[in-house]
């Protein structure tokens, strides 16, 4: 079992291309590089694995691969980045304790992420900043920190630097300590001395930081009083109490397709980001009086954990993703599921690797496990030690937004059509099937365009039927009072952020009451510079 300190549940959150893909492999491929080299030189393996099965059909995109990295077990959690799946976002984020915020050097913060950024903050989850593709020409590093600042009202603390700019980046200066990391071809790092062309840039944002951490920090301060410098640990520990407590977000740079920064990006999720025992107990209901109760890491208590996503593989049963939060889930035991009223038997327990699948004998708390599901257990059921058990408190689901007319190109789908809609509305709470009773037509509603086109990929894909979807309707409106300033505002922001399936604000002012409509889609928050222009 691993120790609550030395694990880190994270989720890297981004808009795409801001390079998501690129820095996971690359955290995995670094993190397996180093985990061999435990094995090769130190003749054991960095964490102290329990004897292997490997296991076909399961590949990186797993809900949750498991990387070790200095004595820490990181599980590298996959959000999906569109908000139309909010409930999926949603979903990880429950069982993330903290998440990497990745934006390009050239693009910045864009809706998309501060969408997503949004959801972890409303769940309390940490993030950290990785300002990535450094590399690219015209890349400014502090652009994209000021733009951070700017769109997502945060405190950002740059944490590194670049070494080089643009196409010469070749490395990343620490500001903790004011040295420097340099990269070879294979991504190999070496530390070096502060070099003389960013002396100054990085003396200046260093003493910035030690300025700005002694505001807050009771250590930092007193070195500062007594004309001492703040050596890293105390000023890590500092970034690190003010990231839990989300007064700072430190922001790192890199460029994972040059192999820049990467081992640095996972020391900075080693110590900036919280571990399970850093985080609040989630809330349960015990069923035998409906009695609220708190859920501590206790690996003593009965075991409760959250199935937080089904993998279907080529062949066997699915597999469950589960987080545990309290106990410990042993192979061979029975876990009840108090939706089902039934036990679930434990075959086997994985941890999944970037290349392989190691089984393991137990899980405690604030591990994340997969393990095979042949119950018809299913995306937020709680699994217990003990019947009644207790059950994590439920999700609530927002309101679909979008509506669409369903109709089967052939007549004679029509039947199939409905069975394939109710069976795809069990298995997804935000999907919405309406049967007009005038006209006898399908209504679909969904969380966005993107979600509807979903449904009809798998009305054709999975079920054979080629449907006609109709022009889909917004299913919330708002009319807002806002300045002349306010309007053109709202006005500019809108047509910037006017993303298909993302946001659809439909702009119609009155010029009579200045009154604007904004059509809504889900997940979406003005910024608060838009509200506070808009009146009333
Ligand atoms: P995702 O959509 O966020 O998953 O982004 P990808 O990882 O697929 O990256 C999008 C594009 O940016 C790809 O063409 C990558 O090769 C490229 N890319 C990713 N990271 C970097 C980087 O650090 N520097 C440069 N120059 N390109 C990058």
């Amino acid at each position: 079992m691993v120790e609550l300190s030395a694990l880190r549940n994270i989720g890297i959150v981004a808009h795409i291309d801001a390079g998501k893909t690129t820095v996971s492999e690359r955290l995995l491929y670094f993190s397996g590089v180093e985990a061999r080299f435990g094995e090769v030189h130190e003749g054991s393996t960095v964490l102290d694995w329990m004897p292997e099965e490997r296991r076909r059909g399961i590949t990186i995109t797993a809900a949750a691969t498991c990387l070790p990295w200095r004595d820490h077990l990181l599980n590298l959690i996959d959000t999906p980045g569109h908000v139309d799946f909010t409930v999926e976002v949603e979903r990880c984020l429950r069982v993330l304790d903290g998440a990497v915020l990745v934006l390009s050097a050239i693009g910045g913060v864009q809706a998309q992420s501060e969408a997503v950024w949004r959801q972890a903050r409303r769940f309390g989850v940490p993030t950290i900043t990785l300002v990535n593709q450094c590399d690219r020409p015209g890349a400014d590093y502090l652009v994209a920190v000021a733009d951070l600042e700017a769109r997502l009202e945060v405190e950002a603390l740059p944490v590194h630097y670049p070494l080089g700019e643009g196409p010469d980046l070749r490395g990343v200066v620490d500001l903790l300590d004011l040295t420097a990391w340099v990269y070879d071809a294979q991504g190999r790092e070496s530390r070096i001395e502060l070099p003389p062309e960013v002396a100054d840039e990085a003396g200046v944002l260093h003493a910035e930081l030690v300025e700005r951490l002694a505001e807050m920090d009771e250590a930092v301060l007193d070195d500062l009083a007594a004309d001492r410098r703040p050596d890293r640990a105390t000023l890590v520990a500092a970034v690190r109490r003010a990231t839990l407590a989300g007064e700072l977000q430190p922001v790192l740079c890199g460029a994972a397709l040059r192999n820049i920064g990467m081992q640095r990006l996972l020391d900075a999720v080693v110590e900036f980001l919280p571990g399970p025992d850093d985080r609040e107990p989630p809330r349960a209901e015990f069923l035998s009086d409906g009695s609220p109760h708190l859920v501590p890491p206790d690996p003593l208590a009965d075991v409760c954990a959250l199935v937080f996503k089904v993998q279907s593989l080529d062949g066997g049963p699915p597999l469950l993703f589960v987080r545990v939060y309290a106990g410990i889930i042993e192979r061979g035991a029975r876990l009840w599921i108090p939706r089902l009223a039934t036990h679930l038997p434990v075959e086997a327990l994985y941890r999944l690797h970037a290349d392989s699948t190691h089984e393991v004998y137990a899980a405690g708390p604030g591990e994340i496990v997969a393990l095979p599901d042949t119950v018809g257990a299913t995306t937020g059921d709680t699994l217990c030690g003990t019947a009644p058990g207790l059950v994590l408190e439920s999700q609530t689901f927002s309101e679909p937004v979008l509506t669409a007319i369903v109709e089967p190109e052939r007549e004679i789908d029509r039947a199939v059509l409905a069975d394939s809609l109710a069976r795809l509305g069990r298995e997804d709470p935000t999907l919405r099937v309406l049967v007009d009773a005038e006209t006898g037509q399908y209504q679909v509603s969904g969380m966005g365009e993107l979600h509807l086109e979903v449904v009809e990929n798998r009305l054709r894909e999975q079920f054979g039927i080629k449907a006609r979807f109709g022009v889909p309707s917004v299913a919330y409106r708002e009319a807002v009072l806002t300045s002349a300033r306010g309007r053109a505002e709202v006005e500019r922001e809108a047509g910037a952020r006017r993303l298909k399936g993302l946001l659809e604000i439909e702009l119609a002012p009155d010029p009579t009451s200045g009154r604007l409509t904004i059509d809504w889609a889900p997940g979406v928050e003005l910024a608060a510079h838009l509200r506070e222009s808009v009146e009333a």
